[in-house]
C-alpha cells in the first residue's frame, strides 16, 4: 500500500450531534457544508446520532463547528455537538454513508407540513410539480404515517409501489439537491394519482378530480378527503345546510367542528390569533389551535362561518392547509372560485378510529359523503390532526398526534428493561419506553371497540419494530374493565399497576425531567384508586416511584353510574342534597332511588364541575365527555369574581360549599357568568389552600383532564406561585388521558429501575 503523504498542519475531528438529526436532511446539510469549506470526511447515522468526520485546515474546523450548531436544516433540533482529534488520514473526498440497520435504532420523523419552497413549486410558475398534489422534499411531507418497516428508506415506505423516473432518481441521489434521499419523492410522471369517485358516476382522475372536488364542496356537498394521516369529511364551513347535514350524518350532537382555513390572513378575520397561536397555526407541525372567535368582523364582506360550525362557543378550532392537496383545494392563482373554509373534521363515526383504508373508506363512510377525493399513495399509520391550546405563550396539548408523534419525550428514570405502557380508555394512546427515551403513540380513539383495539394493536407492533424491543415490562391502569388493561393481565412480562391520578401527575413531572418528589393537583373526570371508589379531585404527593393521598375532592354517589357522567343534573342534584338546598328536578325522586343500587363513590372533579353547570342550566344532558365543564369555562370567560370559599379540612375538600354558593347566588339573581367565575376562582383558591396545608415539597404539578380548562389552570398556577410554590403545567403531553400511558412508563421506569434498590 502507498504511503499517503499528509500535509502538515491538517486536523481531523470526529464529531457526534445528538437531538432530532435523522431524516430530516442533516446529512446532506453537512455534506454540502463541508464541500463548501473543503474539507474532506464523513458523515453517517449511528444509534448514538449523527457521526461526522472532518479533516482539513484547523480555521475550516472551526467554522465548520460554529456552522453546523448555528445553520441546521429547518426540522433539526440539536442537543448536544461533542468532538474529539483523531489522527488524520488524508483524502479529499467527502462521502455520506448509508444508514446502519440494528439495535438502538431511531424513530421516524413526524409529518412534516408542507415547506415553503414546496409550495412554491406547487403554485408558482409551471415546474415539474406545478400543480402536482404530492409534492415534498427533504424539509416536508409525509414522515411516519407512510413508514411500513425499517430502516426508513423507500422500500419500506407506501411509496414502494412507486417506481422513481429518472429525473426523480436523479434528484434523490443528488446531496446538493432539496430532495436527497427524500423517500416520498415524486412528480406526476411517477407518483400517485388523484381520482375522484361518486356512486354511480364515472371516476375523474387529476386536475379534473380536483375541480370536481372543489365544484361539490361549493355546491354543498360533503366530500371525503384523503389526507396525511387518514380522511377527513369536508364541507363548505360557510354553508349552513352542508354543515348541518354534516353535523347530522356523522352523529356529532353539538361538538364543535374544527375549520381549515387558507391563510393566516383569513384566520384573523375569524378569531384572535396571537403571535404564538399563529405561530404554532403556520408552522411544521400545524395543529388545530383553539382561538378565541371574533365578535367584530373587521370588514362587512368578511369570511363569516355558519353558525352549526361551533353552535355557541366563544371558542373556535382552526388549522391551515398542510398537504399539497388542500392547498388546492383552497385553489390557487387562475382557479375558479372555490371554498373558502372548510369544516375538516377526522372521518370516522364518533369514538372509531380515522379511517385510512381507500376500501374501508367507501364503507364506513358510505352514509357520510357524497363524494370520495382519494389518491393512491397508501396510508400506514392512522395519526388524527393534533388539537392545542395557548396559555402564556406555551402549548397546552389537548391531542397529541400527526405532526408530533412519534416524536420521543424524555425518561428521568431510564427504563433499564424495556416497558410499553398500556394506557386509559378513552382518547387512549400507548407508550414503548426504552432507556431514557419514551414514544407515545398517536390518538387511538376510545378504545372500546374492535376498530380501536385493532390499531392499538397495529401501532404496537410498528413501534416495537422501529425501535427493535420487546416489551419486557408492561404498566397498566388500576381499572379492571379498561380493554387496554385487560390486554396488559395477557402479556407475558413483568406487570406494574398504576393508579390513574399517580400517572398523570407522573406524565408532567416527566415530560419537565423531574423525578419528584413534588405535591400533584390532579382534576379529573374519574380513574379507580386504590381504596376501590372512584377518584378524580386528587392532591398527591408523588415522585415517580409512589404516592401518597394528601387531600381530595369529598367523594358523593354517581347516581345511576355512567348515566349520571352524560347526565350532568344528576350531579347538581346531588351536590344539592348535600350541601342541604332544594332539588328541583322533577325527575329526582325516582333517579333518587337508583342511589341504592348503582351509586359508585367517586371524588371526580369534573363532575363537580358537570354539576354547577347543569345548576346554572346550561346543559341537563352532554352529548360528548367534558362538554358540560367546556360551556361552564367558556361561560366564565373573563369575568372577574371573588372566590366562593371552600372548606379544606382534614384531608377533605368540600365540594358541597362551592356549589351551595352557586345555588344561593343564582336564587339571589347574581347573573350566571358571574358565578361561573367565582366557582372557577373558587377550586383555584381551594386547591392552593390544600397545597399550603400539605406544606412539602415546593414543587407542584398540576395534571388531569380538568387542567384542559385554562381559566382554572392559569388562576391555579397563580394562585400556588403566589404562594412560593414552583409550578409545572403539561406542555409536550395532554393533561387528560391521552398523556396517561406515557405517566405510566415513567412509573414503570422508575420502579423496574435497577438503581432503584
Ligand atoms: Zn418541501
Ligand atoms: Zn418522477
Ligand atoms: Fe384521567
Amino acid at each position: 500500500m502507498a504511503s499517503i503523504s499528509i500535509s502538515p498542519g491538517r486536523e481531523r475531528r470526529r464529531i457526534t450531534v445528538t437531538g432530532v438529526v435523522q431524516g430530516v436532511g442533516f446529512r446532506p446539510f453537512t455534506y454540502a457544508l463541508a464541500r463548501e469549506l473543503g474539507l474532506s470526511g464523513s458523515v453517517g447515522n449511528t444509534s448514538a446520532g449523527v457521526v461526522v468526520q472532518v479533516e482539513g485546515d484547523p480555521t475550516d474546523i472551526a467554522t465548520f463547528l460554529r456552522r453546523l450548531a448555528s445553520q441546521t436544516p429547518p426540522l433539526a433540533i440539536v442537543e448536544s455537538i461533542t468532538f474529539d482529534t483523531i489522527p488524520a488520514r488524508g483524502g479529499t473526498e467527502f462521502i455520506i454513508e448509508d444508514s446502519v440497520a440494528g439495535i438502538g435504532r431511531t424513530m421516524v420523523s413526524p409529518d412534516v407540513a408542507t415547506c415553503a419552497e414546496c409550495r412554491s413549486d406547487l403554485t408558482g410558475p409551471a415546474g415539474r410539480r406545478h400543480r402536482n398534489p404530492f409534492v415534498t422534499c427533504t424539509n416536508c411531507g409525509p414522515r411516519f404515517t407512510i413508514i411500513t418497516g425499517l430502516p426508513y428508506d423507500r422500500p419500506n415506505t407506501t411509496m414502494a409501489a412507486f417506481p422513481m423516473c429518472d429525473s426523480c432518481a436523479a434528484e434523490y441521489a443528488d446531496p446538493a439537491d432539496r430532495r436527497f434521499h427524500a423517500q416520498p419523492i415524486c412528480c406526476p410522471d411517477c407518483g400517485p394519482r388523484l381520482r375522484l369517485v361518486r356512486p354511480g358516476v364515472e371516476s375523474s382522475w387529476d386536475e379534473a378530480a380536483l375541480a370536481e372536488a372543489r365544484r361539490l364542496l361549493l355546491g354543498g356537498a360533503v366530500v371525503a378527503v384523503k389526507g396525511i394521516g387518514g380522511y377527513h369529511l369536508a364541507c363548505d364551513a360557510t354553508d349552513e345546510t352542508a354543515v348541518q347535514t354534516l353535523r347530522k350524518r356523522k352523529g356529532r350532537g353539538d361538538k364543535p367542528f374544527a375549520v381549515m382555513l387558507d391563510s393566516l390572513g383569513a384566520a384573523q378575520t375569524l378569531a384572535n390569533v396571537d403571535a404564538d397561536s399563529a405561530a404554532l397555526l403556520t408552522g411544521p407541525r400545524r395543529p388545530i389551535v383553539l382561538v378565541e372567535r371574533r365578535t367584530d368582523p373587521p370588514y362587512p364582506d368578511a369570511l363569516r362561518l355558519a353558525e352549526a360550525v361551533a353552535p355557541g362557543g366563544p371558542d373556535l378550532g382552526i388549522f391551515l392547509p398542510y398537504s399539497p392537496l388542500h392547498h388546492l383545494l383552497f385553489g390557487t392563482q387562475g382557479d375558479p372560485p372555490g371554498p373558502r373554509a372548510l369544516v375538516m373534521t377526522s372521518g370516522n363515526l364518533a369514538g372509531e378510529p380515522i379511517v385510512i383504508d381507500d376500501d374501508e373508506a367507501l364503507v364506513r363512510l358510505s352514509g357520510l359523503a357524497d363524494a370520495w377525493l382519494v389518491h393512491d399513495r397508501p396510508i400506514q399509520v392512522p395519526c388524527d390532526d393534533s388539537v392545542v391550546r395557548v396559555l402564556d405563550g406555551a402549548e397546552l396539548p389537548i391531542r397529541r398526534s400527526r405532526g408530533y408523534a412519534p416524536g420521543g419525550l424524555p425518561l428521568p428514570i431510564a427504563a433499564t428493561r424495556p416497558i410499553v405502557a398500556a394506557g386509559a380508555q378513552l382518547k387512549s394512546t400507548f407508550c414503548v419506553a426504552r432507556g431514557r427515551e419514551a414514544y407515545l403513540s398517536p390518538h387511538l380513539g376510545d378504545l372500546e371497540s374492535d376498530l380501536a383495539l385493532r390499531a392499538f394493536d397495529a401501532d404496537l407492533s410498528l413501534f416495537l419494530a422501529m425501535l427493535s424491543v420487546q416489551p419486557e415490562v408492561v404498566a397498566h391502569d388500576l381499572h379492571p374493565g379498561y380493554l387496554a388493561t385487560k390486554w396488559a393481565l395477557e402479556q407475558e412480562a413483568e406487570l406494574v399497576g398504576v393508579q390513574h391520578h399517580h400517572a398523570h401527575a407522573a406524565a408532567c413531572l416527566a415530560e419537565h425531567g423531574r423525578e419528584g418528589p413534588a405535591l400533584a393537583v390532579v382534576f379529573d373526570g374519574t380513574g379507580l384508586g386504590t381504596d376501590g371508589t372512584l377518584w378524580g379531585g386528587e392532591v398527591l404527593r408523588c415522585d415517580l416511584r409512589s404516592f401518597e393521598r394528601v387531600a381530595h375532592l369529598e367523594p358523593v354517589p354517581l347516581p345511576g353510574g355512567e348515566a349520571a357522567i352524560r347526565e350532568p343534573w344528576r350531579m347538581a342534584a346531588v351536590y344539592l342534597e348535600r350541601a342541604g338546598r332544594p332539588v328541583t328536578w322533577e325527575r329526582w325522586p325516582l333517579v333518587r332511588e337508583s342511589l341504592k343500587v348503582n351509586a359508585p363513590l367517586s371524588s371526580g372533579m369534573g363532575r363537580l364541575f358537570d354539576a354547577v353547570a347543569a345548576l346554572l342550566g346550561l346543559r341537563e344532558r352532554v352529548s360528548y365527555e367534558g362538554q358540560a365543564a367546556i360551556e361552564l369555562e367558556q361561560l366564565a370567560g373573563e369575568v372577574e369574581a371573588e372566590p366562593y370559599g371552600c372548606g379544606v379540612s382534614g384531608a377533605v375538600i368540600a365540594g358541597s360549599d362551592l356549589v351551595r354558593a352557586a345555588h344561593d347566588d343564582l336564587a339571589a339573581g347574581r347573573p350566571a357568568a358571574e358565578i361561573a367565575a367565582a366557582f372557577h376562582e373558587g377550586v383555584a383558591a381551594a386547591a392552593a389552600l390544600a397545597c399550603a396545608e400539605a406544606a412539602e415539597p415546593r414543587t407542584i404539578v398540576l395534571s388531569g383532564g380538568t387542567f384542559q380548562n385554562l381559566r382554572l389552570l392559569a388562576s391555579s398556577r397563580t394562585r400556588l406561585e403566589e404562594l412560593g410554590f414552583e409550578v409545572l403545567t403539561h406542555r409536550r403531553v395532554p393533561p387528560n388521558d391521552g398523556g396517561i400511558s406515557y405517566g405510566q412508563a415513567a412509573v414503570a421506569a422508575a420502579r423496574t429501575s435497577r438503581l432503584s434498590v
